[in-house]
């Protein structure tokens, strides 16, 4: 797995080598999961319940995008909910569309999530990140 980068607006991707990113971090609030991927989220809930860890709903619910993953894979809209990511334990989903993974770390937060293959994701992140130039 990659180094996720953090969220950097006002970074054009060019500047972001090897995952080193030129300029500041942290330059604002991370946004929550629910506010840039409402559909997402309630796609992965549904998913959690049939999975049978919905007890991570509440969790997910409150989740913020710390950083994107900079993997540079067309096909990954992957993200970290945690500062530090640090894979314990996956939960696998059985998405109809793609590859959705949750990680959790050793205290079952849940600090990355794997999306691959998932146009849409990927799309409303970059939207996202536009709108923060
Ligand atoms: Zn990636």
């Amino acid at each position: 797995m990659a180094f996720p980068d953090f969220f950097s607006g006002s970074i054009p991707s060019s500047l972001i080598i090897g995952g080193i990113t030129l300029g500041s971090r942290f330059v604002m609030d991370a946004p929550l999961l629910s506010e840039v991927l409402p559909d997402f989220l309630e796609e992965v809930v549904h998913l959690l319940r049939e999975s049978g860890a919905q007890p991570l709903e509440a969790q997910l619910r409150a989740l913020r995008i710390e950083s994107m993953c900079d993997c540079g894979d067309e096909n990954c809209a992957s993200f970290a909910t945690a500062a530090e990511v640090k894979v314990a334990d996956v939960v696998e989903l059985q998405a109809i569309e793609g590859h959705l993974i949750i990680d959790l770390n050793t205290a079952r937060q849940i600090c990355f999530i794997e999306v691959l293959g998932r146009p849409d994701v990927r799309y409303l992140l970059d939207e996202y990140q536009d709108s923060l130039k």
